[in-house]
C-alpha cells in the first residue's frame, strides 16, 4: 500500500458565479470545486475515502471492500484509490448480472477492483452486522466501508472540507446533495452554520434520523418533481446544460444537479433570502454522466461540451 496520493495538501477554490434565470433574476452563487480534488477519486469520495485509506494501512488490512449500485460514484473512486495506493479493493455490487458495458463497472474492472454481484434481497442486509459478518468470514482481512464511504473515518475528511470552506470565505449557509448522508452529517457536526441538504435518495429512516439529531439547523428536501433516484426529467436536465453554459461548471442530474435546480428555483420553500449569501458545495460525481448517456437517459449530442469540461479541468490541477 502506498497511501501518499492524500498527504498532498489539497485546497479546492472557492468560485464566485453568476446565475440568470429565465424570468431575468440573476443569482449570485459561491461554489465550493470539491468536484476539482482529483481526477479520478471525485468530490465528496476523496474526503471519505483518506482517513479510511490510512485504517486500511495502519490496521494492516489486506484490502478495502464495500457497496454499491452498479453505476455508483462511490464504486469508481473506491477502484481509482485501489490502483493508485496499490490497495486491493471488493466491490459488492447490486445486480444480478455485473454488465461488462456498464462504464462504470468497466472503469472498476480496469483498476482491478474484484466484483462480487448481491442479489437485491442480498444488497438490501447491506447494513446488516450478521450478513457484513459472513461476508468478512468470505473475504478476510479487508476493512469493511459502508456504502457510499460514510462511516466515522470518513467524518475526519469531511471535517477538513469544513475547515476549507470556513477560512475561504464569508457565507451565511451552505447546500449540498445527500445520499447517504456522511457529508451533511460530518459538515454539520464541524460548522456552526445552517445546512440546506437536498436528498436524491428517497430514505425516510435516514432522513428523520438527520432532522432529529441536527434539529432547525439542517433545512432537509427531498424534490419528488425532480424524478426519482437516477432518473431525469426534461426540466432538470435542461437546467444542467444551462447551468454549464453560463457559469463552466459541469453538473450531472443525479446529484449536484438536484441540488443546483433547488438552490436556483426552490429558494422561497428552502428559506433562502435574497441578500444571503449561498455556499454550493460541488461533490464531483461527474464520472455517472457516462452511466446515464450508456443507459440513454441523456443524449451525448447535448452533453458533449459538459463532458468536455469535466474531462478538461484538471488540466491546472498543480494551480490549486
Ligand atoms: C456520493 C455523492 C453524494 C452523496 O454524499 P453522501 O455523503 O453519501 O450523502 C453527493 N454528491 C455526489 C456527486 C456524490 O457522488
Amino acid at each position: 500500500m502506498n497511501i501518499e496520493l492524500f498527504s498532498r495538501q489539497v485546497r479546492t477554490p472557492v468560485q464566485n458565479v453568476k446565475y440568470v434565470k429565465p424570468d431575468g433574476q440573476c443569482l449570485n452563487l459561491l461554489v465550493k470545486r470539491d468536484d476539482l480534488i482529483h481526477p479520478s477519486i471525485s468530490g465528496n469520495k476523496w474526503r471519505k475515502l483518506k482517513y479510511n485509506a490510512n485504517v486500511a494501512q495502519t490496521g494492516n488490512f489486506s484490502g478495502i471492500a464495500s457497496f454499491g449500485g452498479a453505476f455508483s460514484n462511490h464504486i469508481a473512486a473506491l477502484s481509482a484509490l485501489g490502483k493508485l495506493a496499490e490497495i486491493p479493493t471488493i466491490g459488492f455490487i447490486r445486480t444480478d448480472n455485473l454488465d461488462m458495458q456498464n462504464p462504470t463497472i468497466k472503469l472498476a474492472i480496469k483498476n482491478n477492483m474484484r466484483l462480487v454481484p448481491l442479489s437485491r434481497a442480498d444488497y438490501r442486509r447491506r447494513h446488516d452486522l450478521d450478513f457484513i459478518a459472513s461476508l468478512q468470514t468470505q473475504f478476510p482481512n479487508h476493512l469493511f466501508v459502508p456504502e457510499g464511504g460514510s462511516n466515522d473515518a470518513a467524518q475526519l475528511g469531511v471535517k477538513e472540507l469544513a475547515t476549507e470552506m470556513e477560512q475561504q470565505c464569508q457565507f451565511d449557509k451552505y447546500a449540498v446533495a445527500i445520499g447517504s448522508g456522511g457529508t451533511v452529517n460530518g459538515l454539520l457536526n464541524a460548522l456552526p452554520h445552517p445546512a440546506i441538504g437536498i436528498a436524491v435518495v428517497k430514505d425516510e429512516q435516514l432522513h428523520k434520523q438527520l432532522q432529529q439529531q441536527h434539529k432547525s439547523k439542517l433545512t432537509l428536501h427531498y424534490n419528488a418533481s425532480l424524478g426519482r433516484y437516477g432518473s431525469v426529467t426534461p426540466a432538470l436536465e435542461l437546467f444542467c446544460l444551462d447551468f454549464h453554459r453560463q457559469t463552466g461548471i459541469p453538473i450531472e442530474p443525479i446529484y449536484t444537479g438536484k441540488l443546483f435546480y433547488n438552490v436556483c428555483f426552490n429558494r422561497e420553500f428552502l428559506g433562502i433570502k435574497d441578500q444571503e449569501t449561498i455556499l454550493v458545495i460541488h461533490t464531483g460525481g461527474l464520472q455517472g454522466i457516462n452511466g446515464l448517456v450508456y443507459r440513454q437517459k441523456i443524449s451525448p449530442i447535448h452533453w458533449n461540451a459538459v463532458i468536455a469540461s469535466s474531462e478538461n479541468q484538471y488540466s491546472d490541477l498543480e494551480n490549486l
